[in-house]
């Protein structure tokens, strides 16, 4: 399917769309790496449930929505329902103490984010894990973000290879105070669904019913399953794209003014109210009223951020040529 991928979007960039059909099938995640994850969160879940009964392990973040790479991390959710409301920070240590005493387990380590996490790596492998209690939320986005993953063959080789170009740049990595893989991706969206041809549609206007963020978090579907694709006029080919994607945010995009929503599928205006003011970049949760790009708060972090994207937009508009922004070589 990919090489009609090719054929269909060479017209134009056919060097730079080919590379990046190229990157994108050397990199992306295999099903025996995710068939690895999911025996991991089974033998979890059986373990887990010796303590807490009732809870439900779910495996989101890039694992799942189809924008995963061969080295992507796995994150979980454990869902414990009730009425008692559980302190993430409590059960961690307790799920902490647990885990060392499980034999394909190693390196604990609880992080006191704002999402308070358990990172830990399966014995003897690299294959790491990052788990949070109750943020449900990211369930709900996991599925909204594979229904874009797979509303259009461009969507899964534009990311990733957008991930690894932030990545070997080093704007990558919200514990910095850089973009977190998760903005980055609704960075794109936002740009493709904002193009005066549209690549995409806001798929939660389209669907409310299937996006209402208030569905019982059982009822969010798992697995593959994902919305029927998009039909866009637009024909521009994946070199095209990337291009388009740097020079936007090089040049046409107002940082100081608009919020980034990929909910209503273009850019809001940037109010005074809490989650925006005085904040670098602004990127609204899909299911939520926050920013989701909050880690950037360092002016030099935000510089830097920006100064790529003009320089790589520049290099690329000249070469036309991936390698010019990202050893192609190098990373696979
Ligand atoms: P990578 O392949 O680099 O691991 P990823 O798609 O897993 O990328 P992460 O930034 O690691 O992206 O985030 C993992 C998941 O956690 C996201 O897919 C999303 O479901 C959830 N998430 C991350 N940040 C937020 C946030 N600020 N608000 C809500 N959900 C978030
Ligand atoms: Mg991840």
């Amino acid at each position: 399917c990919m090489l009609g991928l090719v054929s269909v979007h060479l017209c134009l960039c056919p060097q730079l769309s080919g590379q990046m059909v190229e990157l994108f099938e050397e990199c992306q995640q295999q099903s025996s790496d995710l068939d690895r994850k999911e025996t991991c969160r089974t033998r979890l879940q059986q373990d887990i449930q010796q303590v807490y009964a009732v809870a439900r392990l779910y495996l989101t973040g890039s694992s799942m929505n189809g924008l995963g790479c061969r080295s992507s991390d796995a994150d979980l959710c454990l869902v414990i329902k009730g009425n008692k409301r559980h302190d993430p920070i409590h059960v961690l240590s307790v799920l902490q103490r647990l885990f060392k005493s499980l034999s394909y387990v190693e390196r604990t380590q609880l992080i006191r984010a704002k999402v308070p996490i358990l990172r830990f790596r399966e014995k003897g492998s690299d294959l790491e894990f990052d788990l949070n209690i109750n943020n449900t939320v990211g369930i709900r986005n996991t599925f909204l973000l594979r229904s874009y993953a797979y509303a259009d063959l461009r969507i899964r080789p534009m990311i990733l290879v957008v991930k690894k170009w932030a990545r070997h740049n080093q704007i990558n990595d919200a514990s910095k105070g850089t973009l977190s893989s998760y903005t980055l991706v609704l960075m794109v969206l936002h740009y493709l669904q904002t193009l005066n041809e549209p690549v995409l549609p806001s798929l939660q206007r389209d669907y409310p019913e299937w996006f209402n963020p208030f569905m019982d978090i059982d009822m969010v579907p798992e697995g593959p399953k994902h919305v029927p694709p998009y039909i866009s006029r637009n024909q521009s080919s994946l070199g095209e794209l990337l291009l388009g994607f740097l020079k936007y945010y090089a040049t046409h995009f107002r940082w100081d003014k608009q919020v980034i929503s990929v909910r209503e599928a273009r850019a809001l205006p940037k109010n005074n109210s809490q989650e925006w003011r005085n904040k670098y970049i602004c990127v609204e949760e899909p299911f939520e009223r926050n920013n989701v790009a909050r880690a950037v708060h360092e002016k030099i972090k935000f510089d830097a951020i920006k100064a790529q994207f003009a320089e790589s937009s520049r290099i690329l508009q000249q070469r036309k040529d991936l390698n010019s922004i990202l050893p192609v070589r190098a990373i696979i």
